[in-house]
């Protein structure tokens, strides 16, 4: 037998981008109702590295493009929101470093002189010394610069924790989502036995929304996967460190960042280009090996024999655009009552729901009289990935 809610916005999809809007759209008044089939999380939010990017990495050739200014924002949005003081109260969160930085172990001072020239970046950096550096970097054999980048690192399950806090009993979890149309018009959504009338639906199930925008018969927009094999050391050796290492080119040689696993050790989770193209094409054994090197060479005094490593494929999934370049604005498009889209960054969920806010502002959508969902079939929070990596290896 199916049952009906009602609810101003239906929201599928849990992951960051859809536990923020619902956190908004609650506070403010609506009702709202978030569908997720599987774990609050447990698509690529929880599988990140946790860096509120400034946009400080795009920069590296000088190159701040205007629509990184809205990822310039980010980090103060963020700050303020972790304080209790943003449009969504994330006291509680657990802040894993108050910056991010910007490493060059070697002489690459060209790289580094069109970053530090560009305009964007001024007042954005500061050099770092001695008891200053990250905990990893502070070994009488370091050499190298290290810059201070005014980025945040979150403790991600924690924040999935608290925007699933804030959702009250607005989750529901459903496996069978199917739209409810009246006069050719979306009027809501059926999830497994619950009819949900909603006045607008958003969508941002992330490398989910391709199939259900196909099971909605909506050609557009079109998604792209972008495939990463992500590496996790584990062990008492490894010391904190949030750090973009600079290679020769654009993109960071290594991104890393450092996580706390519950038995209290440390996991480093490896990023940046060992990521990518070349990581992608690597098997397990490889790209732990190219991983493996990689620390040796960088970080020599530290002794890797006792860590624990594996690996993580996972796709980043976006908007489709050109050469597959990464936007730095959250993308929504919008079509017959339905809202689509990805915030292609964790730090830009802010900018992804102001987006989802100021059409459901043009278009005249206000509050109706509160509901109360009380009861509804509600889904887990995921678990961190470092846990059930090296609990449970694959
Ligand atoms: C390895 C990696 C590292 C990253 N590091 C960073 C970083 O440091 N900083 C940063 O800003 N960004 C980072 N990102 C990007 C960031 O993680 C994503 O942009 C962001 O998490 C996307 O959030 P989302 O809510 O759109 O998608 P997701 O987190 O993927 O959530 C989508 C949700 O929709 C659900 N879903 C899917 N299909 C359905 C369906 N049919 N019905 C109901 N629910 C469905 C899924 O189960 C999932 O819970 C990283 C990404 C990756 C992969």
């Amino acid at each position: 037998m199916s049952l009906t809610l009602n609810t101003d916005i239906a929201i599928i999809g849990g992951g960051i981008a859809g536990l923020w809007l619902n956190a908004q759209l609650r506070q403010r008044g609506f009702n709202t109702l978030l569908i997720e089939h599987n774990s609050l999380g447990g698509g690529q939010s929880v599988k990140s590295q946790g860096i509120i990017h400034g946009g400080a990495k795009y920069a590296l050739h000088g190159a701040l493009t205007g629509s990184s200014e809205a990822i310039a924002e980010m980090p103060e949005r963020w700050r303020c929101a972790l304080n209790g003081q943003g449009d969504v109260n994330l006291s509680g969160v657990r802040l894993l470093s108050d910056a991010h930085y910007l490493w060059s172990p070697g002489s690459i001072a060209g790289n580094l002189t069109s970053f530090f020239a560009s305009k964007a970046m001024r007042g954005r950096v500061d050099q770092v010394k001695g008891a200053h550096l990250p905990a990893a970097l502070q070994h009488k054999d370091f050499k190298g610069r290290v810059y201070r980048l005014a980025e945040l690192v979150l403790d991600v399950p924690s924040l999935v924790q608290r925007l699933a806090d804030l959702a009250g009993d607005s989750l529901l979890q459903a496996q069978q989502i199917t739209p409810v149309y009246e006069n050719q018009q979306l009027v809501g959504v059926q999830a497994d036995d619950y009819t949900i009338r909603a006045q607008r639906v958003v969508l941002c199930a992330g490398s989910g929304n391709q199939d259900i925008l196909q099971a909605f018969a909506f050609k557009k927009p079109e998604q792209q996967l972008r495939p990463l094999h992500m590496v996790l050391a584990k062990g008492a050796a490894v010391l904190p460190l949030y750090a973009h290492c600079l290679g020769g080119g654009s993109k960071p040689r290594v991104t890393i960042t450092t996580h706390p696993a519950a038995d209290g050790q440390w996991v480093w989770y490896l990023g940046g280009n060992l990521a990518e193209a070349d990581g992608v094409a690597r098997s397990a054994e490889q790209q732990i090996a190219a991983a493996q090197a990689e620390i040796a060479q960088l970080l020599p005094w530290i002794d890797q024999t006792a860590i624990q490593w594996a690996t993580l494929r996972v796709d980043r999934a976006e908007p489709v655009q050109s050469g597959l370049t990464r936007p730095d604005n959250a993308f929504i498009s919008e079509d017959k009552g339905l809202l689509v889209g990805w915030p292609t960054k964790l730090a830009l969920a802010p900018d992804f729901s102001d987006r989802v806010l100021t059409a459901l502002q043009r278009d005249g959508i206000q509050p109706s009289a509160p509901q109360s969902y009380a009861g509804l079939p509600r889904p887990s929070l995921a678990q961190p990935i470092w846990e059930t990596l090296f609990n449970d290896p694959a």
